[in-house]
């Protein structure tokens, strides 16, 4: 456990394990993106250590710019508060754009720089995050490379910070005592034909996220099996 500022937080995913995922994060995209160039853009200030951890581990055609959101209010005064992107000194028009966050919880920040850089027209945007907090998303653009997907707790470490502090942290910790305050159930449903691999694609998202599987078929199967009531 330790303490910053006034509150306790307790480990929630090792150095270990976050170097593990990032590891994972950066094969898919090198993968995906083999033979082309990408444009990686990382959102200051959280970002900074997953976008230096995942970059050494990329081995496509790359380059990187790091952003920040500011919203200041615009001269004309009913236009009310605009949303303006602070760094991108690279040409993006025709490039294939990958957003580097930290943690993305609500999602109106991932929302607005997507719009902020459609208007460079890049060629393909997607969205690589640490951590997905998919219970406070409310966004219009999920993320597509996520690490881990997390309950709703305020975490801080590996650039995640409580009032400034904890950026530092090699590891991630969570609110001490912290509960999610929605429901925590993600429903997955893969479709496909007998065979289609969707056993093989289940087990591998129970193993990835510590999810509980329920499978139709498999209760159906084992209940025809046994001759049960339901299986009759
Ligand atoms: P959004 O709600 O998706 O727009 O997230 C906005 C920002 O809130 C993120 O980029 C983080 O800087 C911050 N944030 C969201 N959840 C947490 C958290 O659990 N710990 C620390 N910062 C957070
Ligand atoms: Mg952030």
């Amino acid at each position: 456990m330790i303490q910053i500022v006034d509150k306790s937080f307790e480990t929630f995913l090792s150095a270990e394990k976050i170097q593990e995922e990032i590891q994972l994060v950066a094969n898919r995209i090198n993968s995906d993106y083999a033979g082309k160039e990408v444009v990686f853009i990382a959102v200051l200030n959280g970002s900074f250590m997953f976008a230096s951890d995942l970059f050494k581990r990329i081995t496509l055609d790359c380059e990187i710019s790091f952003v920040k959101v500011s919203s200041y209010k615009g001269s004309t005064a009913s236009s009310g508060r605009v949303d303006e992107l602070i760094g991108l000194n690279t040409n993006i028009e025709g490039k294939n754009v990958i957003i580097l966050e930290d943690i993305v919880d609500t999602g109106i920040t991932i929302d607005k720089i997507f719009t902020l850089l459609r208007a460079h027209q890049p060629t393909s945007v997607q969205i690589a995050t640490l951590l997905y907090k998919p219970d406070a998303f409310k966004g219009k653009n999920a993320p597509h490379y996520v690490g881990f997907l997390i309950p709703n707790f305020f975490v801080v470490g590996f650039g995640l910070d409580y009032n400034e502090r904890g950026r530092n942290l090699d590891a991630i910790y969570k609110l001490k005592g912290d509960v999610p305050t929605q429901n925590t159930m993600l429903n997955l449903v893969l479709f496909g034909p007998p065979g289609a691999g969707k056993g093989t694609q289940s087990e591998r998202l129970i193993e990835k996220y510590g999810l509980v599987h329920l499978s139709t078929g498999d209760i159906f199967r084992y209940n025809i099996k046994n001759d049960t009531e339901l299986g009759k």
